[in-house]
């Protein structure tokens, strides 16, 4: 009896196995027919290559008809610089974010890199041209080199771990016991919250797009951490039309620009010693931090 009831369980295994795959696949064709809901337009043409200004053109938009998150705001990234958004949680930054993507298409106004207007672009030339760092990024369960490549598959070697040299990762993964082939654990668990961030900011280095979106974690970083990521990213924008989406307003002090966001609308803008001039929210802001740090 024993000897049919092994094969029998492990029939059983199986079978719960191929089930939970076939369900994971539905999931992953579930999640891949939201994001079709966005289709290019017949005549939609590919971003051309070079340096990218954003424009966000009176633009309004709700995920929920029934309440809004943006209200007719307009900004403008000269190509090349930096433009950074910080303001309290929930004002509606990140959306900022995934509209330049085009994850959704706004209620009205409009957005336009290089002088077009999203909906009129090609979706796969708007993604690589736009690389974006995230709050959480998704790490595979994979190596580290594997983890940086995937930023730009053809990669060789010697440039993914330029990239890590850039993001200031390389001596770190150099001193681990498996160097690059340390694997990062289920969801990049083995990993701190900065070195995951890092891990995305050299993949995306290595894409090297024109546009670089940066949403910045909330979660607490030590001092030293921050400051490095900071500088990171720093390097990581020469070059690059870049959308910083900051919490810590030490991230956003060298940019070109900083607007406010407030439930929708951009309250405050001007450069950091500007605003702080101004002596309104974001100088409010800034003199929290300082004392919250002290
Ligand atoms: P934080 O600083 O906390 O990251 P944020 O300023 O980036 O916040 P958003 O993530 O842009 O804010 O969210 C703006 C508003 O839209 C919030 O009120 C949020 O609850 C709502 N929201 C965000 N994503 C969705 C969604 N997928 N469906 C419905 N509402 C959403």
């Amino acid at each position: 009896l024993i000897q049919l009831y092994a094969p029998l369980n492990f029939l059983g295994v199986l079978y719960r196995e191929i089930r939970q795959a076939f369900t994971d696949i539905e999931r992953m064709f579930r999640l891949l027919g939201t994001e079709r809901e966005i289709r290019d337009a017949p005549d939609a043409w590919p971003l051309p290559s070079g340096p990218l200004d954003v424009r966000f053109e009176h633009v309004s938009f709700a995920y929920d008809p029934r309440r809004q998150v943006l209200e007719d705001l307009s900004l403008e990234i000269p190509a090349g610089q930096t433009l950074a958004v910080v303001g309290h949680s929930g004002g509606g930054k990140s959306t900022l974010a995934r509209l330049l993507f085009r994850f959704y298409d706004v209620s009205a106004g409009r957005i336009l890199i290089g002088g077009h207007d999203l909906r009129t672009l090609r979706q796969d030339s708007l993604r690589r041209a736009i690389g974006i760092v995230p709050q959480d990024t998704v790490l595979f369960n994979d190596s580290i080199f594997y983890n940086i490549r995937y930023g730009r598959p053809d990669a060789s070697e010697e440039e993914v771990f330029a990239a890590a040299r850039a993001a200031q990762l390389h001596d770190f993964i150099s001193a681990l016991p498996d160097g690059y082939h340390t694997t990062v654990g289920e969801r990049g668990l083995k990993l701190s919250g900065g070195e995951k961030q890092r891990v995305a900011i050299a993949r995306t280095l290595l894409k090297n797009p024109a546009i670089l979106i940066f949403d910045e974690a909330t979660s607490a970083l030590d001092s030293r951490t921050e400051q490095a990521i900071a500088a990171q990213l720093e390097a990581a924008a020469v070059g690059r039309t870049a959308l910083i989406i900051a919490h810590r307003l030490s991230t956003v002090m060298n940019a070109d620009r900083i607007v406010v966001l407030e439930a929708g609308r951009i309250v405050e803008h001007g450069t950091h010693a500007g605003l702080l001039a101004r002596d309104g929210q974001y100088a409010a802001m800034w003199r929290l931090q300082q004392q919250e740090q002290d």
